[in-house]
């Protein structure tokens, strides 16, 4: 059995869901907005995938004194 209205997750607005197309959306708009945003979400990650190395050596070898 599905809902006979719904409410679209972009806006909230109250849709019938037999007729609704874009479902659960009220329409395309909505629907790529949604999309958008979630893409968006899991663009936006922090920086913490990449953390610090610690403890490992500098990049630049500093030069030996063998005098
Ligand atoms: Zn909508």
């Amino acid at each position: 059995m599905s809902p006979a209205r719904v409410n679209c997750p972009t806006c909230q607005r109250e849709l019938a869901w037999d007729t609704a197309p874009f479902r659960p959306f009220c329409s395309e708009r909505c629907r790529l907005m949604d999309l958008g945003a979630w893409l968006s979400e899991q663009h936006a990650i922090p920086g913490e995938a990449a953390p610090r190395q610690e403890g490992s050596a500098p990049p630049e070898q500093s030069p030996k004194d063998c005098t």
